[in-house]
């Protein structure tokens, strides 16, 4: 066998270099990169920003440990404490390390509070956390908790859409709500602003903590710096990862106050989360990300992005059913099967991703120009035109 785990089903391609919107394999060819390391690459490849600070902190120190005071996270916690609802923040390496100090945060909360039995989560069919144990059971997709039992306990799910719903699952051992405000991996479902904003009256009215899960839809992705700003809702704990190091591993749990305060000294805690070599890339991800008149560009990218799938929905009804998603995270749900679809894709030079209910997921770096959303419209278009073309060939 492959020295590897068998754990992904990979493409053949390799990629030696990067450069914006663009990867290179070893022999020169260029694709367009429009799956970012899903999510992940927010300023593309190669930012000369990001990657000078990198190589200067790679010259003072890279690690040190949380016994210390770390003054790049604490500048980085600062800063994100002043652009959010939150008061503080924990970081991590993952983004299910993030949900998994979500679950803590929220459950050690009500235990402080003298609630020991209201530990329970309401979750949505179609959502993802994660990988580990307690965010597959998140998750609740059965796909990926199945030969892994005893699933954790404490999850319960529904449908997202129907608040009546959520209130009939709530009882005296719900704690909180768990949603991503845009489901990625799920199909890319943004959640309508009313329902989030009923999500947090419901979490209101029975003392429940309201978590969102942005990893994927937030740091700018949606055209505001976090998916939430345009329902006009805050959450008490939000989880952070993929863009926030720019592909640099980081991740963070944010908190208000009343909820943060409940993890003292020894209640959580990681060796690698936020450390100097990471903050320090985080820090450089945000000055990029803040600069002026960069979240703007991905408010107006979206609308490009969008306007031209419309068009190529209108274009090809055979094979496109549905236009998804908010700002550049973009879901088309098409009739071929998605994952030869993306394979298909990347003949043409296009890198994209699957998701859940046969969505093909456009994930295009935030600095993406016009020109660039063209270009991937012209290859989806001429991908669609092929299938045509081999159609009308199987039918003579
Ligand atoms: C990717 C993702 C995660 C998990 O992040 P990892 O870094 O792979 O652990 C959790 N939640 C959402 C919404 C994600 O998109």
């Amino acid at each position: 066998m492959s020295a590897l785990y068998g754990t992904y089903a990979r493409s053949e391609l390799a990629f030696e270099r990067g450069e914006g919107v663009r990867l290179f394999t070893g022999d020169g060819t260029g694709y367009l990169d429009f799956n970012s390391g899903i999510a992940v690459n927010a300023l593309g490849h190669g930012d000369a920003h990001v990657v000078a600070a990198l190589k200067a902190q790679a010259d003072k120190v890279w690690h040190v440990s949380n016994i210390f005071r770390i003054p790049e996270q604490e500048k980085l916690a600062e800063r994100l404490v002043a652009s959010t609802f939150a008061d503080a923040v924990f970081f991590t390496n993952s983004g299910a390390e993030a949900v998994e100090c979500a679950i803590k945060t929220a459950r050690r909360y009500f235990y402080d509070n003298g609630e020991k039995d209201r530990y329970e989560i309401i979750a949505f069919t179609g959502s993802f956390h994660g990988r580990t144990m307690a965010t597959i059971a998140a998750g609740g997709n059965p796909g990926y908790t199945e030969g892994f039992g005893p699933v954790v306990p404490g999850f319960k799910h529904t449908a997202p859409g129907d608040l009546a719903a959520v209130e009939a699952l709530i009882d005296d051992k719900t704690c909180a709500i768990l949603i991503e405000p845009v489901q990625g991996e799920g199909g890319v479902t943004a959640m309508p602003d009313a329902y989030l904003k009923g999500l947090r009256a419901l979490c209101d009215k029975h003392g429940m903590l309201l978590i969102f899960d942005e990893i994927q839809c937030g740091y700018g992705r949606t055209g505001k710096f976090f998916a939430h700003e345009w329902a006009g809702v805050t959450p008490d704990i939000m989880t952070v990862a993929k863009a926030i190091g720019g592909g640099f591993p980081l991740g963070a749990c944010l908190a208000t106050e009343e909820v943060a305060k409940c993890m003292v000294p020894g209640t959580h805690g990681s060796t690698y989360g936020g450390n100097p070599l990471a903050c320090a890339v985080g820090n450089a991800v945000l000055d990029r990300i803040q600069s002026p008149g960069f979240i703007e560009h991905v408010e107006e990218m979206g609308k490009v992005l969008a306007w031209h799938l419309q068009q190529l929905a209108q274009k090809y009804p055979q094979y496109v059913t549905e236009v998804r998603g908010k700002g550049l995270i973009a879901g088309v749900r098409i009739t071929p099967p998605v994952r030869d679809f993306v394979a298909r894709l990347r003949n043409h030079k296009l890198l994209a991703v699957a998701a859940g209910e046969n969505v093909l997921r456009l994930l295009p770096p935030l600095i993406v120009e016009k020109e660039h959303i063209e270009e991937a419209m012209e290859k989806i278009a001429n991908a669609f035109e092929e299938l045509d073309a081999e159609t009308a060939n199987a039918a003579q």
